[in-house]
């Protein structure tokens, strides 16, 4: 049985009430571990567009080839798309609720999805875990212990990210797959990735849902660094379908935490079906060219 979005608002607000009501606790206090808020929407809406424009400045104010030399950015694949087919991803899980909706409609499609998870969140959530790691069409990556930003931290740091972060992915992992938080990648973590032989996953089309606010709208600045055209600016469903037709397929980022993607993705499933469109899992051979 597929919880539809109302269904879902309805157990929210239903929370809420048990919350007013002192039934349960609120989330803040259910929270011992900051994990839940260090790694909230909103909270990471802001870690994304500040990384973005860092990435953004140092993009025009570098040469491609001291960015190449740096192994910068390389998380945006420019090889062309498998035709017609999409691998669908979703980071900065599981996250109560919204895990389980993503894997129903998954169920409901017959469709196989990855899911590149935080390592402290794994540990927070093992329930949610166990249900992904159940699922037959869910593969499970690793998405670093803490998802900080690998431009921002030491060689030993990056090291330390990627290895417990495999370490509370280990028993899930089984494809060896890892994705850079904000897909900021290294030279140095990407050597370290090599040497244990997992393959890094980057995107073709990035859904930007970070940056449609919840009304649905993206403003000026992020529809431009996310290449979201006017007409679609306040429609997030319509920006990722064109998207995936301008690349003819390909991998696509979303994010677990993001409420645009829970909002309108079993309509971009369906559109995208009927447009022909075959969904297949980053680990399909259509797609091994793509991992690094
Ligand atoms: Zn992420």
């Amino acid at each position: 049985m597929i919880p539809s979005i109302h269904a879902l608002r309805l157990s929210v607000f239903t929370l809420g009430l048990f919350i007013l009501a002192g039934i349960v606790p609120a989330p803040q206090a259910l929270a011992d571990t900051p994990v839940a808020d260090a790694h909230s929407a909103k909270e990471e809406t802001k870690n994304i567009k500040k990384h973005r424009l860092s990435k953004l400045k140092e993009k025009i104010t570098t040469d491609e080839e001291t960015l190449k030399q740096n192994c910068r950015y390389e998380s945006d694949i420019s090889l062309a798309a498998p035709m017609k087919e999409v691998a669908l991803t979703f980071d900065d899980g599981p996250e109560p609720e919204q895990t389980e909706y993503i894997l129903a409609l998954l169920r409901k499609y017959q469709i196989p999805a990855t899911f590149f998870m935080i390592g402290e969140k794994v540990q927070a959530h093992p329930d949610l875990v166990r249900l992904v790691q159940e699922s037959e069409y869910a593969v499970i990556g690793n998405h670093s212990w803490s998802h900080p930003n690998f431009h921002d931290i030491s060689i030993k740091e990056q090291a330390s990210e990627i290895e417990k972060g495999n370490a509370a992915t280990a028993a899930l992992n089984t494809h060896q797959l890892f994705r850079y938080p904000y897909g900021n990648s290294t030279c140095d973590a990407n050597q370290l990735l090599t040497s244990m032989k997992q393959k890094i996953v980057g995107w073709h089309v990035d859904s930007c849902d970070w940056a449609f606010d919840h009304k649905g709208s993206v403003d000026l600045k992020e529809a431009v660094s996310c290449g979201v055209t006017p007409q679609n600016r306040n429609d997030y469903k319509e920006h990722v379908i064109s998207s995936v037709q301008a690349h003819h397929g390909g991998i696509v980022l979303m994010h677990e935490i993001h409420p645009n993607t829970l909002r309108q993705l079993e309509e971009i499933i369906i559109r995208l079906q009927a447009d022909g469109y075959r969904f297949k899992s980053v680990t399909d051979p259509d797609f091994e060219k793509y991992l690094r």
